[in-house]
């Protein structure tokens, strides 16, 4: 099966837009536009037309330009049904468990609420993809506006059973700032001072560092690390519950400057 081609598309001030296009029906998938412009011509540099835009929550960042891109493109919108009244322009409503046919290539849906309370995420199976929105960032996680650390953990924990293999397309380039943070938290994680010196290489050449895979988040990503004993030990809580080390982790982290 022929697997998704991926574009990625810096916008605003750390925004990602995604495009993928499934080649055999030539759809094209529009991922989170933060706004249209940008999105329309990058498109149309490779001669793609936007088919499909997919959401995987409301904010603004993420679905500012929904209206415009429909209205030049037609694009089917497919968003989260927890959230059909804050996702503008919303076609067809998806929610857990649910697939969604792109031409060859389908989309398995998870619901992982936490950060908003309807967020989603898109796992391409065939193209090893995962649009995770602000759910799962390389060695971060979105913050918790409408959430509960309890939901997050639980989000998060089944978004880490996926493949080693899986790319992980989140929303934003956090990576270096959510690295300085992780070594705060998991000071002894060999993988984890490899993988943030490589990180500040990359950065200091300009460039990006998503996608990266679930198999290096499983290993570094403290927030995917909450049940890990040296994690809960940095922290101050050896021997608690994950979902509690999970708390204080976010805790630390919204307070890290
Ligand atoms: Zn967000």
């Amino acid at each position: 099966m022929a697997r998704l081609e991926i574009e990625r598309i810096p916008v605003l001030q750390d925004n990602y837009v995604w495009l993928a296009r499934e080649a055999d029906s030539g759809l094209v998938a529009a991922v989170d536009p933060s706004v249209a412009e940008p999105v329309l011509a990058a498109a149309q540099r490779r001669g793609w037309r936007i088919t499909h835009i997919l959401n995987t929550h409301h904010h603004p960042d993420h679905t500012g330009g929904n209206l415009e891109i429909k209205r030049a493109t037609g694009a089917v919108i497919v968003g989260p049904s927890h959230d059909r009244e804050r996702i503008p322009g919303i076609d067809v409503e998806v929610s857990d468990g649910d697939t969604y046919e792109f031409g060859k290539e389908r989309a398995e849906v998870f619901f992982v609420p936490g950060h908003t309370r309807g967020h989603i995420a898109f796992w391409f199976k065939g193209s090893d993809a995962l649009f995770c929105g602000d759910t799962l960032f390389l060695m971060g996680c979105g913050r918790l506006f409408e959430g509960t650390p309890e939901q997050m953990w639980k989000s998060l924990s089944r978004l880490r059973q996926l493949p080693e293999t899986t790319n992980v397309y989140c929303g934003h380039e956090y990576t270096q700032s959510n690295a300085r943070f992780a070594l705060t938290v998991d000071p002894a994680n060999r993988e984890l001072k490899e993988r943030a010196a490589e990180i500040d290489r990359l950065r200091a050449e300009g460039k990006a560092t998503v996608p990266g895979t679930m198999g290096d988040e499983r290993k570094t990503n403290p927030f995917l690390r909450a049940d890990n004993a040296a994690v809960a030990a940095a922290v101050g809580l050896a021997g608690a519950e994950a979902v509690k080390v999970f708390a204080e982790v976010r805790r630390r982290k919204d307070v890290f400057r």
